[in-house]
């Protein structure tokens, strides 16, 4: 089992690096946040209480998410259905954090997370899988960036996908909210392990970044 582990604040550019690291090095890309984004989804959707963690705990328990390996990635069904961009709103940024703090919500993604390794290699990205999922990978990264760069990049990606037409400022508050949430929190919080390789991609390309991640695999994990 290899596993590239890869966490950071929203908007350090995560995603875009593991998918491209994934598909290098054939590994499948595991998008963690998503999880808790579908969590989140449907706790909005049924009405609970997001200030209720008991309420939070007992409806996610009932979600049922199913997990396929699919062009190079693993995919993400419930009910049948892929959630697509509908996880990606204003709403659910800003409740995620607060659905991800909740301990029995932790284990369950956890739990799905680490039986993804039965696909194969895996590249995930996250807040604590250098930390609690994944802390013995020998290949674990804390990628970051300045709050005004991430918020940038976030805001333009809104836009580009037609999610949100937000000012970079409302988007940076909004970042800011949910670090703090996630850095601050009781279980697995959001920190640099030791060990991890920290990168600030502040003034770097996306293919810079992708090089210094490779360049610090294992040598044996760099091809295909
Ligand atoms: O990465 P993304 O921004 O999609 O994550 C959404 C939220 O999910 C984060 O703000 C955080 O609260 C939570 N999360 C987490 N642990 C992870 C991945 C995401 O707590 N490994």
């Amino acid at each position: 089992m290899r596993v590239v582990a890869i966490d950071g604040p929203s908007g350090a550019g995560k995603s875009s690096v593991s998918r491209i690291v994934g598909e290098k090095i054939g590994f499948l890309h595991v998008d963690s946040g998503a999880l808790y984004r579908i969590l989140t989804w449907q706790c909005l959707a049924a009405g609970v209480d997001m200030d209720d963690p008991e309420a939070i705990a007992a409806h996610t328990a009932r979600v049922e998410i199913e997990c396929r390996p699919e062009n190079g990635r693993i995919a993400y069904y419930v009910n049948g259905e892929q959630p697509g961009e509908r996880i990606r709103t204003p709403d659910i940024n800003a409740n995620a954090s607060k659905v991800a703090r909740e301990k029995p919500v932790r284990d369950y993604v956890t739990s799905l997370l680490r039986g993804m390794v039965k696909y194969g290699d895996l590249v995930v990205e996250g807040r604590d899988i250098t930390t609690a999922v994944f802390p013995d990978s020998p290949a674990r990264f804390y990628l970051t960036a300045s709050a005004e760069a991430r918020a940038r990049r976030r805001q333009k990606e809104e836009v580009d996908k037609g999610i949100a037409n937000q000012s970079t400022e409302a988007v940076k508050a909004s970042l800011l909210a949910r670090d703090a949430i996630d850095s601050t929190r009781k279980y697995a919080p959001l920190k640099k392990a030791d060990g991890a390789i920290e990168i600030d991609s502040s003034d770097l390309t996306l293919d810079e970044v992708v090089e210094l991640v490779m360049n610090a695999l294992p040598e044996d994990w760099k091809y295909l």
